[in-house]
């Protein structure tokens, strides 16, 4: 029996690790192994999906092998190890950048390089029995596979606590805080896999999920994000140290076990990895900084001595645990220039991006800065940083994955969707991510799919800000299929996806969601406008309301008064912000679809004959669809 098991079975690409008595620690062969799998499967019709799992109950894989590492590293040959690190991280973007569902199955232990190839595909399957953790730091080594990447992303301040303790997540902590995606009782498993395999579909999953255990770290998180804010190892010791209760001296003994310069590292790098624009390979890039030098200069070699080959657990670390030198960290964090990690070209998908205005602009750009192909074009002529110009959508559009569009209404999304159906590959994504009537939305699916091509409607919801920030909302229609292909998009693009079914059915929820913004809008305004005929102060009144059943996103975040509740556009003038003219379009898809649909909307249909005469008659074109309050003060009942 070899380390590693990897072939096709049904629909699927099955890889399964078989070194059960080394608690199926990864070689570097058995990486060089997966990764191979991983290309040659991925334009291989014949594979639907990719299944990973491990042999034997204790552990999916406790780590990587580092025997030989510190074989070599002990002579002075650093090479092996950087070589490992190297095409092991490729591995794991791989994995997350994979155009296919990746289902993983975590039991027992999954640890530092178990975490690499068990936690960045698109479905992690937890159960009873596993234990995940990033123990790293406790060998002079740093978060790494990747595992920064997840830290840096946990709520709070999780990231920090767990890479600088490597406590262990149960099955609740490691979806809470997302090293895995959903629980499933162990007992299933292997008839989940072989339907898996018959199938290709993943939607097999879904029936099996049951809801996630409680977590107990998530009840901790109040002592985790007070004691573990601080900018430094310095700062979180010395604030665990102030407090003394029983969370802080566990804590202190836990990292009183690890090496100093690499829990300082590792603060250091979720801070720096911290935000929207955080992708996978900034995270590997970043790690590798670390590894590169970790047996010249850190203290992995001493650290795997101890715990590993003498066993004497008695570490002699380089810095003292209160005096890792800033300059240290400094120095392990620098980039490496040429002997950066990279990362295959081809394994990016190529993407075309039709609309580049307000919104499609930032989107193609945060794209592009995540490193795929993006070849735009605009009827307008825009250009984007990092986006090639196309002479026209049909250019834009032959030679790309996934193609993406966003632009003003439906008949325009017809017009284009005429152009570039035609000039797409078989098998390519067509993802729609404007607002349109749902429709216009299921007939462009439907002549897409007569062209043996993929289509999703995704509208957004986050307005020019969350396209900038790459903190957008899709909701999206369409088959699972696509929307697993597209899901590495929607990650780098926003923050949250949701798949609402068959083509259509995101237009549908974007239209129900913006028919309860007018209605709520409208409510708020009206409400404000009534409480200054009573005499009642607008700061009450915003008071009183944002914390009692009258609350509302239109109240408590976005307030239509001046001076009241957080920054809004009714602080400057009422300048959009989200234009009263594009809620009216909206209003008036969402009629159009109560009226095709035979759905009584007597809310939506004063929301929109109001907004209707406020954008025609009332001045309000141009101005935020807040910009009813003043339409509200200056009139009275008659
Ligand atoms: P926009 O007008 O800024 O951008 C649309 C772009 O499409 C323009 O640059 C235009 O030149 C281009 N275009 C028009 N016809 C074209 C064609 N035939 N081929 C190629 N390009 C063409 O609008 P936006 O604010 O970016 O909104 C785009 C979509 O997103 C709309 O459907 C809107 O409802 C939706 N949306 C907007 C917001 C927001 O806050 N702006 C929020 C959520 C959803």
């Amino acid at each position: 029996m070899g380390d590693i098991s990897i072939c096709k079975t049904g629909r699927a690409g099955r890889i399964t690790l078989q070194r059960p008595k080394a608690l199926n620690a990864l070689t570097y062969q058995m990486c060089l192994d997966i990764d191979a799998a991983l290309i040659a499967w991925r334009e291989d019709a014949d594979v639907d999906l990719i299944v990973i799992d491990a042999e034997g109950e204790k552990a999916f894989c406790a780590g990587g092998d580092i025997a030989e590492m510190y074989e070599t590293g002990t002579k002075g040959d650093y090479d092996y190890g950087r070589k490992f690190w190297f095409d092991e991280y490729r591995m794991n973007n791989r994995l997350h950048e994979y155009p296919k569902p990746v289902v993983s199955f975590l039991q027992g232990f999954t640890m530092g390089g178990g975490v690499g190839v068990g936690c960045h595909g698109s479905h992690r399957i937890a159960g009873e029995t596993s234990q995940i953790a990033m123990p790293e730091v406790g060998i002079g080594l740093v978060p790494d596979v990747g595992g920064t990447y997840i830290l840096a992303r946990a709520p709070g301040r999780l990231g920090e606590y767990l890479g600088t303790t490597a406590a262990r997540m149960t099955a609740g902590d490691a979806i809470a805080v997302g090293f895995a995606d959903h629980f499933i009782p162990e007992a299933e498993w292997p008839a989940l896999i072989e339907a898996l395999e018959e199938t290709g579909d993943i939607m097999v999953l879904e029936q099996a999920v049951q809801p996630a255990p409680d977590s107990p770290l998530m009840a901790q998180l109040d002592d985790i994000n007070r004691h573990f804010g601080g900018e430094s190892l310095g700062d979180i010791l010395n604030s665990l140290e102030a407090d003394g209760g029983a969370f802080a001296m566990d804590a202190i003994k836990r990292l009183s076990r690890n090496a100093p310069l690499s829990m300082a590292c590792t603060v250091e790098m979720i801070h720096r990895l911290r935000g929207p624009s955080l992708t996978l390979r900034k995270a590997l890039d970043m790690e590798y900084r670390f590894t590169y030098r970790s047996m010249e200069h850190g203290d992995f070699l001493e650290g795997i001595r101890a715990q590993i080959i003498d066993k004497d657990r008695n570490p002699q670390w380089q810095h003292p645990l209160h005096k890792v030198p800033a300059v240290a960290v400094s120095k392990m964090l620098i980039p490496l220039g040429k002997n950066a990690v990279t990362f295959d070209e081809e394994e990016s998908m190529k993407i075309g991006f039709i609309g580049l205005g307000n919104m499609g602009g930032p989107m193609a750009a945060n794209l592009a800065k995540a490193g795929y192909t993006v070849a735009g074009f605009d009827t307008a002529g825009v250009s984007i940083e990092g986006v090639t110009n196309a002479a026209s959508s049909a250019e834009a559009a032959k030679d790309a994955d996934v193609v993406i569009t966003m632009l003003p209404n439906g008949a325009i999304l017809r017009a284009v969707a005429h152009e570039i159906i035609e000039a797409m590959k078989p098998g390519a994504v067509f993802l729609d991510c404007s607002t349109v009537d749902v429709e216009s939305a299921r007939d462009v699916a439907a002549d897409a799919a007569k062209h043996s091509l993929m289509a999703l409607d995704a509208p957004v919801s986050g307005g020019v800000g969350g396209a900038t920030n790459g903190t957008l909302t899709f909701m999206v229609g369409g088959s699972s299929k696509g929307f697993e292909i597209a899901k590495p998009l929607f990650d780098v693009m926003g923050q949250k996806a949701v798949h609402c079914g068959p083509s259509g059915n995101g237009q549908a929820a974007k239209i129900c969601n913006n028919m309860i913004l007018g209605i709520t809008m409208i409510g708020t305004c009206e409400a404000f406008a009534l409480a200054d005929k009573l005499g009642l102060d607008r700061q009450a009144m915003f008071d009183v309301v944002s914390t009692s059943s009258g609350y509302s996103w239109t109240m408590n975040a976005y307030c239509p008064a001046p001076g009241v509740g957080p920054q809004s556009p009714a602080d400057n003038d009422y300048k959009p912000g989200f234009a009263a003219e594009l809620m009216l379009k909206d209003l008036r898809l969402s009629q159009q679809a109560a009226e095709a649909a035979d759905a009584d909307t007597p809310m939506g249909q004063a929301a929109t004959a109001l907004y209707e005469q406020f954008v025609d008659n009332e001045d309000g074109l141009g101005m935020d669809f807040s910009a009813m309050l003043p339409r509200f003060e200056k009139r009275g009942r008659g």
